[in-house]
């Protein structure tokens, strides 16, 4: 394929996640095939921080995100860390580039005010659902004259701008992997771009920020095809060439379903704790870009820079293996020299003031130094082994043990910071809309955490194992159990 859609044009990639949640291994996989394109065609690769939702994004999902980009072996030539020419690349701090955007659609006529209260809003979606037709904005306030509009935003009547879509007519997205396809413009909705807050939604700061900080290839996960006939109208609306899009099949569960942490930890940080070397994890992402035969499945990203090719990337769902990641893992520890594995080892679980800590904690608990490591081998260990007998010492019924892992499970994920005190709140909190005793349930949480009744203490045992390792012990052990079903999500509260 050409490297751009104007080759005199440098080839400029980006990444963009959204700081809503813990660091996910697709934006990893976004991310090297990002970097490795740019690279293949000498050009650069940024990060761009997408804040537009204020509600979900938070400072410490960007720094984990950032950090555990960096953890990769990744690196970026643009970003809110590193800074550039282009900046600011956190688009919280963009919000008037934004505005002075959706004024000019306005001006030129491709957007509307929309006036609509809530309640009309809520009245029309459910119309649509009684009468089964597709849920879109009906179109009212497009209608509205210009001096009509501008007046009643002039009288603080609060208002969101509305990208205007053609009644009739096909918008067809060429893909490089799918080719052409073709979208009808009747199924398109029509976008908000600006809420009624001022704040651009995520469709106009991408497409403002990626025509600004020049990103001649738009390569992102296949969740964002159906937006994209919005972008592409909006580049038209401005006026301004397009970059060419591609369109990545999302990672699937190995039973082909979307890769979710319902089955599987979805992470990078889980896999950094678990021992998996960066290098492991990036090798085992470029197979599923660009499989590689049996005896050449070990490569670098340098090697993928030179192998991959986008249009051959399969669309079939790649499957997130972690058995292939086990063994790719075992071949790069053993490739690597003792020391370095010494090294990596010690810089991987055994730091100082870890070990210090744990040793004060375990200090009233042995009687030979020779207890120390039996007794905090969990602290050190991926997965416990943990069975429905392992639970025969707590009290509790097995749908009770069931509901306190889930809640758990659930509401440590809800937690902002990971630290004793979230998990003391979280814990307790779970005794009590459970009506159960903290130290009869503690128990659970201790099989679920070691595989056995005793350990160090709890609260300092899960922090310092850590969001990710606690969530899989979590998971594992209500899987043991039986899982939790679908009614039952529902009934204790987590949609
Ligand atoms: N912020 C979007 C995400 O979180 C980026 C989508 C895109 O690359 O356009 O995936």
């Amino acid at each position: 394929m050409s490297a751009s859609p104007n080759d005199a044009r440098r080839v400029r990639t980006r990444v963009a996640p959204s700081p809503t949640g813990d660091p996910h291994v697709g934006t990893a996989y976004v991310a090297l095939v990002n970097y490795c394109f740019a690279k293949q065609h000498g050009g650069d690769f940024l990060l761009r921080i997408e804040d537009t939702d204020q509600a979900r994004s938070t400072p410490e999902s960007e720094q984990a995100i950032l950090a555990a980009l960096r953890w990769t072996g990744l690196s970026w030539d643009e970003g809110p860390d590193v800074g550039g020419p282009h900046g600011p690349y956190r688009q919280s701090e963009r919000s008037k580039i934004y505005k002075r955007y959706a004024d000019e659609l306005l001006e030129k006529g491709h957007a509307f005010r929309c006036f609509c209260t809530p309640e009309r809003l809520d009245a029309m979606r459910a119309a649509q659902r009684a009468a089964g037709t597709q849920q879109k904005y009906d179109g009212l306030c497009a209608g509205i004259g210009a001096e009509e509009s501008a007046r009643r935003a002039a009288a603080g009547e609060p208002y969101v701008v509305r990208m205007k879509i053609p009644a009739t007519g096909v918008c067809v997205v060429n893909d490089v992997a799918r080719g052409p396809v073709p979208f009808d413009y009747s199924s398109v909705d029509m976008q908000v771009l600006l809420k009624s807050d001022g704040l651009p939604t995520y469709h106009l700061a991408n497409v403002v920020d990626d025509h600004l900080m020049e990103i001649t290839h738009v390569i992102r996960g296949e969740e964002w095809m159906s937006s994209a006939p919005k972008h592409l109208l909006l580049y038209e609306y401005f006026g301004w060439e397009p970059p060419v899009l591609m369109h990545l099949p999302l990672l699937r569960n190995p039973d082909k379903s979307k890769l979710s942490k319902r089955k599987n930890p979805t992470g990078i940080l889980f896999y950094q704790r678990m021992g998996y070397l960066p290098e492991a994890l990036l090798n085992f992402l470029g197979l599923l870009l660009a499989p590689a035969p049996e005896g050449q499945e070990i490569f670098g990203v340098d090697d993928l820079t030179k192998r991959l090719d986008l249009a051959k990337i399969s669309l079939g769902g790649p499957v997130f293996d972690v058995a292939k990641l086990d063994w790719l893992n075992g071949q790069y520890l053993r490739a690597i020299s003792t020391e370095e594995l010494l090294e990596r080892t010690l810089a991987w679980g055994f730091d100082r003031a870890r070990v210090a800590r744990i040793a004060s904690l375990a200090k009233s608990r042995v009687e030979r130094l020779s207890d120390l490591v039996p007794s905090t081998a969990y602290l050190f260990a991926g997965c416990v082994a943990v069975t429905k007998e392992s639970f025969a010492g707590t009290k509790l019924p097995v749908d009770e043990i069931r509901k306190a892992l889930a809640l758990a499970m659930w509401r440590l994920d809800a937690e902002r910071t990971f630290d004793m005190a979230a998990v003391e709140r979280v814990l307790k909190g779970v005794g009590e809309t459970l009506g159960v005793k903290f130290r009869d349930l503690s128990r659970v949480y201790y099989v679920a955490m070691t595989g056995s009744a005793t350990a160090l203490p709890l609260f300092d045992s899960m922090e310092l194992l850590g969001r990710d390792i606690v969530r899989e012990r979590l998971r594992v052990a209500l899987e043991a159990l039986g899982g939790v079903t679908a009614k039952e999500q529902k009934e204790w509260g987590h949609s």
